[in-house]
């Protein structure tokens, strides 16, 4: 069974606090998560592989550290995972960044058979050979996640890790019996998702709440 980390940073925190006041506003809401999605990354990359290198400072050679192997990609989930990028992005300059549009099928039409409808994809051609960062705001049912992170996988990709600053207990169950296999970083684990799938205590709808749309 795939590990949950949640992380409890005091800045993580702090931050994801101010995200859940329904007075906080899109502007800030907008840089909180960016702000969030940079401290989360940078957990969610501790173990990316080190070698020593010699380098010539100032005064004498310094047996070092530099990151080797494979590459990162991000792949944010639209539309709220994308408030996310610019704070991963800032982390890790060199990593690519693909997209998965994806929504819940009673959002586009009540009579489709599958519980999500997938409406963008575009992914970097070299995702197999990169480790795979899935991001999004929040992990509510799990149903986008789980189909988002298999699209990845259909591409032969096999590091991939989920990162959403708040998810809840169905959301994580579900991801975990999907894909065993991948590691979820979240900043807390709500109560659980109410009649409306929005997670309690959460901080509502996320798209709206970052791009200003409600
Ligand atoms: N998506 C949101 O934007 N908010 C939730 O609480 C759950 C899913």
């Amino acid at each position: 069974m795939n590990k949950i980390k949640i992380l409890d940073h005091p800045l993580l925190q702090h931050k994801i606090s101010l995200m859940r006041d329904k007075n906080t506003g899109s502007k800030e809401f907008r840089e909180l998560t960016s702000e969030v999605a940079l401290l989360m990354t940078y957990e969610a990359t501790r173990d990316l592989p080190l070698k020593q290198v010699k380098i010539q400072t100032p005064v004498a050679i310094a047996q070092t550290n530099v990151i080797t192997g494979r590459k990162v990609a991000l792949i944010p989930i639209l539309r709220a995972g994308l408030g996310m990028v610019e704070g991963a992005v800032s982390l890790i300059p060199a990593a690519k960044v693909g997209h998965i549009g994806i929504c819940r099928a009673s959002d586009r039409d009540d009579s489709a058979k599958s519980d999500v409808d997938e409406y963008y994809c575009k992914l970097p051609f070299d995702i197999k050979e990169r480790d795979v960062i899935v991001m999004d705001l929040m992990l509510a049912s799990g149903n986008c996640a789980s189909a988002a992170i298999a699209k990845v996988k259909q591409t032969g990709a096999n590091s991939i890790k989920f990162i959403s600053v708040v998810a809840c207990p169905e959301g994580v169950a579900n991801l975990q019996k999907n894909h065993p296999d991948v590691e979820i970083y979240t900043g807390a684990l709500d109560e659980g998702l109410n009649d409306d799938m929005y997670i309690v205590p959460g901080f509502g709808d996320g798209g709206d709440r970052i791009f200003g749309t409600k």
